[in-house]
């Protein structure tokens, strides 16, 4: 990039892509090409097999009860507006409440606000502390008898807070809540159980995972998507069709209308079947020892603020520069091949709250190295000198 090595400090927005998931779409467009659950011959069923195992190597991967619960969508997003839409829009009315925290992206505020416009449902949103920490008074507070659904993130994508939420999931539980859990940045950096956190719904992206974009999960305990009516229409989501009227398919089908995204699915497989090869644990401390450098190199910068402290942190650094605009930071950056986020990360509510336009964000994968952090550190250290 601009003629240096690329360093790749934006993983919180996408992940880069393992050689053997780049391999595994490959070969399905080359070898297994055909389409799922309709072929009456062999190249069929074998994509049909192929993509049904990667659902099981998904449902095992965050230890799910059943592939019935593991649902193919677009992304988090997708998901999310499909439990706004399918689960919430026909039990929410004026009255109940949808809890949401100061931290979310707009893919967990942006659905909920249709549909507490077409329900008269209320949206209330819990506040962060200055470190950036959910504030779990004001949570045990807002959490009331109204309470019908809790939604929020793992991990901030915009400050890094690991949220405690197998403690907010129980207590929402005891109030009759449901709880959706954005798990959009947690997937790469925690390793996920959504029986032991007890959630009702978990949503994540693929290409956040290693994986291709255009490829994610819903999680949905089976008794509630057994409830939930199709939100999409059309083809594979149907038993029978008549013009008299249609049966729906079993789950997980029901809700995935239309020639799904197999090469997808296929690429997600490979890269949880990659990350189990591996030592989680010692992705994890690595992931660690390049935060504590960043954060070691870049405190002695002139100039350098960090935005928010959280108590249990991912791997995200967001930070400002006093003397220079944070876009100005980023474009200094990527001139010296150092890609970096920088702006309202979809969190425009949360900027609000801090008082910010934007931060500029380093975000950190177990691939990268201390020196791609050495680097950064270095290059932010003369832009903050008045460099460039
Ligand atoms: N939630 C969080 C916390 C995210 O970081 C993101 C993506 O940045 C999303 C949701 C949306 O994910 P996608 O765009 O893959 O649907």
């Amino acid at each position: 990039m601009n003629n240096q090595p690329l360093v790749y400090l934006d993983n919180a927005a996408t992940s880069q892509k393992p050689e053997t998931v780049i391999r595994a779409v490959e070969q399905f467009y080359r070898q297994q090409n055909a389409n799922v659950h309709r072929g009456a011959y062999q190249l069929s069923e074998q994509a049909t097999r192929a993509f049904e195992t990667a659902r099981t190597t998904v449902k095992d991967f965050i230890n799910a009860d059943s592939e019935q619960e593991i649902i193919w969508t677009r992304g988090t997003t997708e998901g999310i507006n499909l439990i706004a839409q399918s689960y919430a829009r026909p039990r929410l009315q004026p009255g109940d409440e949808i809890l949401l925290t100061e931290l979310e992206h707009h893919a967990n505020i942006v659905p909920w606000q249709i549909v507490a416009e077409q329900t008269g449902a209320q949206i209330r949103v819990v506040p962060i502390l200055e470190n950036g920490d959910l504030n779990l008074q004001r949570f045990g507070e807002l959490l009331n008898d109204n309470t019908r659904i809790l939604s929020l993130t793992h991990i901030s994508n915009a400050l890094g807070t690991i949220n405690p939420v197998a403690g907010l999931i129980r207590q929402a539980k005891e109030q009759g809540a449901i709880v959706v859990i954005d798990g959009a940045q947690a997937v790469s950096h925690l390793e996920i159980d959504v029986q032991r956190l007890g959630c009702d719904f978990y949503l994540f992206s693929g290409h956040k995972l290693f994986a291709p974009t255009g490829i994610g999960v819903l999680y949905g305990r089976k008794a509630l998507l057994e409830a939930m009516p199709p939100w999409q229409a059309g083809g594979e989501m149907i038993r029978k069709v008549s013009f008299s009227g249609t049966e729906y398919n079993d789950l997980p089908f029901k809700f995935e209308a239309g020639t799904p995204n197999i090469s997808g699915a296929l690429g997600l497989a490979e890269a949880i079947r990659f990350l189990n090869s591996l030592d989680r644990k010692a992705l994890a401390r690595h992931e660690r020892a390049l935060m504590s450098k960043a954060i070691e190199l870049c405190s002695a910068i002139p100039g350098f603020t960090r935005i928010g402290q959280p108590t249990a942190g991912a791997s995200i650094l967001s930070f400002q520069l006093t003397s220079h605009h944070q876009q100005d930071v980023g474009l200094m950056l990527d001139q010296q091949g150092i890609a970096v986020r920088t702006g309202h990360h979809c969190a425009m509510p949360l900027m609000e709250t801090l008082g910010l336009p934007g931060t500029i964000r380093a975000s950190f994968a177990f691939y990268n190295s201390i020196e791609d952090v050495e680097r950064f550190a270095a290059a932010l250290s003369v832009i903050a000198q008045g460099g460039s």
